[in-house]
């Protein structure tokens, strides 16, 4: 029986849009050249870059002056967080607003500055589902604020954030706002007019793992982190991967051609998929009820009764392939602290996340062997099991 991929959150199938300009310029005839270089064979690798960069300027209704291709989501958060941070310190401000559900690229990003560079870090709670208040993240601005960061959507719970009511706020605030799109792109348009950075992975959207990109509004001041051959403006120095940002960009068109489809089908597979789960005892759905909220390609359930690792082990024995976690930090699996933060509690939790080569098959499939193995694995530890959620 071959496996079930549910995990495309983690990262996706590669498109073979992205596939196609990778191998074409990976290969020796034609991609042998520095994009820096002033001969015909780098010129020409210049051209794919900068061809790139205008297709993926155009997918984000952004300039292409305003992309900066990284090496992923990580660096692409890091590169924000410090680096807009540290362009504050020419204002004075030393103060950074973010939230405790963000992905460690822009939490720990976060938590480092505070501690090498004297930055004041506020912290700002989720709601139990996952999303931030508006309200609560511009009570936490100061007037020295120098940079908030709020994610688009939450890659355990799928959990969307409104960054349009944040964003107009803030900037009459004249404060910077970051937001890591890296889970919201494969499934919903990105908007960057009321954000000044944006932050994309491309292997979570069929791209390559190993590139993604920063959006940085025109005229936003920021300080690299990396120093060298003065690439990209000076903002990113490395040479310039030619190959890995004409796939990123090839995959950035693709997933949004596709995402009308998506729209259609998602919604109904993961409700197919959480109402096949919840409807065994001691299985609950987290993350936001309204649809508006929530991504359609992230289930995220609790599951009372089962040891998380003992789950993770038999799941991907009977080859489900799905991010299982425990809200408990003693176990020996890492804790989630995004479960922490919103308050679940769970002996186990599973994130089913759908893509776009998900069927109903997959589903179904899916409900009938988590259901299977959560019943055995109970069973083996003796059947009775407390229920820990309403
Ligand atoms: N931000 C979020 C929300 C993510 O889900 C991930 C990856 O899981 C990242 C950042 C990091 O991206 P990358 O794997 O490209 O470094």
């Amino acid at each position: 029986m071959p496996s079930i991929y549910l995990d495309h959150a983690a990262t996706t199938v590669p498109r073979p849009e992205a596939r196609d300009a990778l191998l074409q310029w990976f290969d020796p005839a034609v991609g042998t050249g520095n994009p820096s270089s002033a001969h015909a064979d780098g010129q020409r690798l210049r051209v794919v870059v900068e061809e790139a960069r205008e297709r993926a300027a155009a997918a984000l209704s952004a300039r292409p002056q305003e992309i900066v291709f990284t090496s992923g989501g990580t660096e692409a958060d890091n590169l924000a967080v410090k680096g807009l941070v540290w362009a504050g310190f020419e204002r004075g401000r030393r103060h950074l607003v973010t939230t405790a559900v963000e992905h460690p690229a822009v939490l720990d990003a976060a938590h480092w500055i505070a501690t090498h560079e004297a930055v004041e870090l506020t912290v700002v709670p989720p709601r139990p589902d996952g999303t931030v208040e508006v309200e609560q993240v511009l009570d936490a601005v100061r007037d020295d604020t120098a940079l908030v960061s709020v994610m688009s959507a939450n890659n355990e719970l799928g959990a969307v954030n409104d960054l349009t009511a944040l964003g107009t706020a803030l900037r009459q605030h004249d404060v910077p706002l970051h937001t890591d799109a890296v889970q919201l792109y494969a499934t919903r348009a990105v908007d960057v007019t009321w954000v000044d950075a944006l932050a994309l992975s491309a292997h979570k959207f069929g791209g390559p793992v190993g590139v993604g990109l920063l959006y940085v509004r025109r005229g936003v001041p920021i300080v690299p982190l990396h120093h060298g051959g003065g690439q990209d403006r000076g903002v990113r120095s490395g040479t310039l991967a030619a190959a890995l940002a004409a796939a990123c960009a090839a995959a950035m068109v693709a997933a949004r051609a596709d995402r009308r489809r998506l729209a259609r089908h998602l919604p109904d597979l993961a409700l197919r998929l959480a109402s096949g789960l919840t409807a065994v005892d001691g299985i609950r759905r987290n993350g936001p009820q309204e649809a508006t909220r929530r991504l359609a390609s992230h289930v995220h359930v609790s599951i009372d009764g089962v040891d998380g690792e003992a789950l993770t082990f038999a799941l991907d024995q009977a080859g489900v392939r799905v991010s299982a976690g425990s809200a408990c930090a003693s176990g020996a699996q890492r804790s989630s602290h995004v479960l922490e933060a919103c308050g679940i509690e769970a002996d186990a939790s599973i994130r089913a996340s759908l893509g776009w080569t998900t069927t109903l098959a997959d589903v179904d499939r899916a409900v009938e062997v988590i259901t299977e193995v959560v019943t055995r694995l109970r069973r083996d530890a003796g059947g009775g099991f407390v229920r820990r959620g309403a």
